[in-house]
């Protein structure tokens, strides 16, 4: 169940822009025309019925996205984010749908604190957002939470995020109980007896630097197990945030072999390698770690490919004072819902090594598959879910720039190419710039 504050929806009509939907093979210059809310003609030189008319020219509409993973920090740390703040964010980030985490303070692992913010997310939340809950209560890894209850309540999948679930006999019994509720199970793949220690991925960076790493094989042999288990039981799993490419050759030998897995990759993990830890900036640590180049291509081919096929953000809101410390005292996390796209036009899309469609597709589809959401589509009668962009466009990335309460960015100062003009979510522009 994705909730967001009630308003009225708009009137409009984009017109002269390049219109691409990957999934409906859409790609043509027409107008697009938006009644109360859905989409009600595609064609050339349509109609205006008096609707405002937002001019496309040179600019690129395309189903607008869909993060599967977002920290909200509310309940508990609304200083670092609220619902009102992180829906924003991600409305200025092209996002229609996001999915918020449950690692909150409290954990959202029984349906009191659930209907709660399902509660205040009708009143707050800019784009629709769905929660998941914890698969175990306080995300302690000891109990089960009543998964049964929660999905009845409105949870959209279950995940420890932030955690792994250590225990396999628990994870087993978890895959069971979310086969009877019929939600996802997403996992944070972690060993931590592997990664205890360790502030960046484990080799030649880490030991030039003399700072604890946490190896690869941290996150693959969890994911190994979980995909395991998951064969075992016959159920579908979502892998969260992979960074490694023994990894990846996991998930694609599960797939091959008929596993229900589908798994997610950020753009700083599509971007960046352990190098940039060079810098010592607070704001390139994050769970899991940055990887080798290795990994780094291993990732962009498997989004390619479609074996990931969801790019998820794993925005993390940090509070100032947190991560304006030594690299090593900081906490894990970066922001990413304002600066995914830009990020990953400039780094993969304009030098040629992943088309624009495949980015779109799997901001948007794919995710959305992933959850069993409906995948934003420009096509008569869909409600309109849209984002215009524009490639041309080149902007900096600055704190006073953000609609996130916090500015934990690994992009600061840096220049972008590629910029959300408008968001249209659930038949609402709720972002234009
Ligand atoms: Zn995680
Ligand atoms: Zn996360």
């Amino acid at each position: 169940m994705l909730v967001a504050r009630s308003a009225p929806r708009e009137s409009l009509i984009v017109t002269g822009a390049r219109v691409l939907d990957p999934v409906e093979g859409v790609d043509a210059q027409v107008d697009v025309r938006v009644d109360d809310g859905t989409i009600a003609a595609i064609g050339a030189s349509l109609e205006r019925n008096a609707h405002r008319v937002v001019e496309g020219t040179g600019l690129v509409l395309a189903p607008a996205f869909v993060d599967p993973h977002v920290h909200l920090r509310s309940p508990g740390r609304e200083d670092e984010e609220t619902i009102a703040s992180g829906t924003a964010a991600a409305a200025a980030g092209g996002y229609c749908a996001i999915l918020a985490m449950p690692n909150t303070e409290p954990v959202v692992d029984s349906a009191a604190v659930l209907g709660s913010l399902l509660e205040q997310a009708k009143t707050e939340a800019e784009v629709p957002v769905g929660f998941l809950a914890s698969i175990t209560k306080r995300q302690e890894g000891a109990e089960l939470t009543e998964m049964g209850e929660l999905a009845d309540e409105g949870a959209v999948g279950f995940t420890d995020d932030g955690r792994p679930v250590v225990a396999s006999s628990l994870m087993w019994r978890a895959l069971q109980y979310a086969s009877i509720t019929d939600r996802p199970l997403a996992v944070h793949c972690e060993d931590p007896t592997l990664s205890r220690g360790g502030h960046m991925r484990e080799g030649i960076v880490s030991a030039e630097l003399g700072i604890g790493g946490w190896p690869s094989i941290a996150e693959s042999v969890m994911v190994e197990r979980d995909l395991a288990l998951a064969e075992y039981e016959g159920r579908p799993l979502h892998l969260m945030h992979l960074s490694a490419h023994e990894s990846v050759d996991a998930l694609r030998r599960a797939q091959a072999a008929a596993v229900r897995a589908t798994a997610e990759v950020t753009p700083h993990h599509l971007v960046l390698t352990d190098d940039a830890v060079r810098s010592l900036d607070p704001n390139v640590k994050m769970n899991p770690p940055l990887g080798t180049q290795h990994d780094r291509e291993a990732l962009v081919e498997a989004l390619r490919d479609g074996t990931i096929s969801c790019i998820a953000t794993d925005h993390a809101p940090h509070a100032r004072h947190e991560k304006e410390v030594p690299f090593e005292e900081a906490p894990f996390g970066v922001t990413g819902l304002e600066t995914s796209f830009a990020a990953l036009y400039t780094h993969l899309v304009e030098p040629g090594v992943l088309p624009l469609e495949t980015l779109l597709e799997r901001m948007s589809a794919g995710p959305a598959r992933a959850y069993g959401l409906d995948p934003p589509r420009i096509a008569v009668g869909a409600p309109a879910n849209l984002v215009l962009l524009d490639p041309n466009a080149s902007w900096q990335v600055t704190e006073r720039g953000f609609r996130s309460r916090s500015v934990n960015s690994w992009l600061l100062g840096k220049t972008l190419n590629g910029r959300v003009r408008l968001t249209v979510a659930a038949g609402r522009v709720v972002h234009e710039s």
